[in-house]
This record gives structure tokens, sequence and C-alpha cells, in this order.
């Protein structure tokens, strides 16, 4: 695969005007300020260490160039303005935890454990504002993914494929406002919080988070996946065919980024 410098050249993924001259997170960074210690109520503080791209820092939030500063900015203050206090808690302890209307919707094994992945339960009108965010995030690591120097054989047939595109504008539609019924087929998107446990299972320290994202498929791209601390983001990007076994994929990328985290601490 022809490696792609990373220059100031890209345009904006989101007008296709402009020059992507802000340094966008794909995960927003009230995320990592939360996390941090920098709110004084959170108590606890946490690290991150990316996983799985050569080419980004492994420390922090990678920040890659793709949108340009008057839409990043515009983003964030919409779309993901009300997002930290919909997800994060307002302390990493369970009470806290416990506050958040969460459900468990996906049970599978991890580590020979028995695994839930609880998921968010709003109503509306927030049930649609975390959809509208959690898309926007997998797109982002979508439109990442495509301008990495990884050698992926999958990601360049996807990259070029009319699926692509028709993803790329509903995705676009569906962040901006449109009803998920109206765009194209997007999949509604699922964000999990994942326990404690796993996380540190993971990582091998409970003060370190991961964040990774990935193109997940066997032989085509099916879905994007994000993690990002406590959280994990599932979204389906082929629409055309049956969907493989999701709670196998997302427990064997988990699978692959312990290995990784393991190789990296070795
Ligand atoms: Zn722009």
């Amino acid at each position: 695969m022809e490696t792609k410098p990373r220059t100031s050249k890209y345009i904006c993924i989101w007008c296709n005007l402009k020059e992507a001259d802000a340094d966008s997170h794909v995960v927003p960074n009230a995320f990592r300020k939360k996390l941090w210690g920098v709110e004084p109520r959170n108590g606890k503080t946490f690290s991150f260490k990316y996983l799985d791209r050569t080419d980004l820092p492994n420390q922090d939030f990678p920040k890659p160039h793709l949108m340009c500063k008057g839409c990043d900015s515009n983003l964030g203050g919409t779309v993901e303005k009300n997002i930290p206090r919909l997800i994060i808690p307002k302390s990493m302890n369970a009470e806290s935890w416990d506050k958040l209307p969460i459900y468990n919707s996906l049970v599978g094994t991890f580590d020979g454990e028995e695994v839930s992945f609880p998921a968010y339960d709003y109503g509306e009108p927030e049930a649609t504002e975390v959809d509208r965010f959690v898309v926007l995030v997998a797109w982002r690591a979508l439109h990442a993914e495509a301008i990495s120097p990884k050698d992926s054989t999958m990601l360049v047939a996807f990259m070029e494929s009319p699926s692509w595109i028709r993803l790329d504008q509903s995705a676009r539609k569906f962040i901006a406002g449109g009803a998920l019924r109206d765009c194209g087929g997007v999949a509604r998107p699922d964000l999990w919080r994942l326990d404690p446990e796993m996380v540190a299972g993971i990582s091998k320290d409970s003060e370190e988070l991961p964040i990774s994202w990935g193109v997940i498929g066997e032989s085509k791209v099916e879905a994007v996946m994000v993690l990002f601390g406590f959280w994990l983001v599932f979204w389906r990007v082929n629409f055309d065919e049956p969907l493989s076994d999701k709670t196998r994929i997302v427990l064997a990328w988990l699978g692959f980024l312990r290995k990784h985290y393991a190789k990296m601490n070795a």
C-alpha cells in the first residue's frame, strides 16, 4: 500500500473545502481531562496509552489532522457539548456510575470469565444525542484509519468502494441532525461502558487506560471500533451483507489489544 505522508494538504473531512489544519481529536479531549483528574471532583487520575498505530504518539490523545479549525470547533460546540454530562460519571466510584442510566446489553466470555457490556439507556432526545456523538467518533476514527500508513488491503478496498462514499455522506447527514431513517442505512451505533476490571485486564494497570481504534472484519471491513478508557464504540459500516457474530468480533478485538499491550510492556 502506498504510504500517504502526513502533511497539511489534507482537506477537512466535514466541509470538504478548507485545509485540515486543526489538531482534531477522534475522542473529545473532555474525556481525557476528566479522567486525568484535571477536574478536582474526580478524585482519581488516569493516564492514557495509545495502541496499534506507530505513526501516532502513544501518550495522550492522538490528534490527526482531519478537520479545519472552524468545523472542529463547531462540532465540539454542538454534537459533543452535552456528552460528558451524559456519559462520564461525576466520580469514578460505583455510586456515581449507578446514577447514570445503564443496562447490560451484550454478554460474552473474555479471559475465561463471563463479561457483560453495559449500554446507556436514555430516552429521547438524549438517546439520539448520544448516537450522533458515537457516530461522529467512529466516523473520525474511520477517516483517521483512511490516512494511516497501515498496510491493509481490506482497508484500501473499502476506501475505494462505493459503499464508503455512501457511508461518508450518510454519516455526515446524521451527525448534522438528520433522522437515522433518512440517512441511507446508517447503522445505530453501540456505546458500551466497560467494567474497570476488564479495562485493567487489557492494560494490566488499573490507572493506565487504553485508547485505540481500528476497522474490523475478516475479509472485508465490517465495522469500526474505538476504545477510550472505559468506553467502547462499535459501529457497523457494511450495510450490504449480514454482520458476523458481533460479540465474537468485539471480544476478539479486545483480546488483540490485550496482546498488543502485553508486547508493549514486555
Ligand atoms: Zn471544515
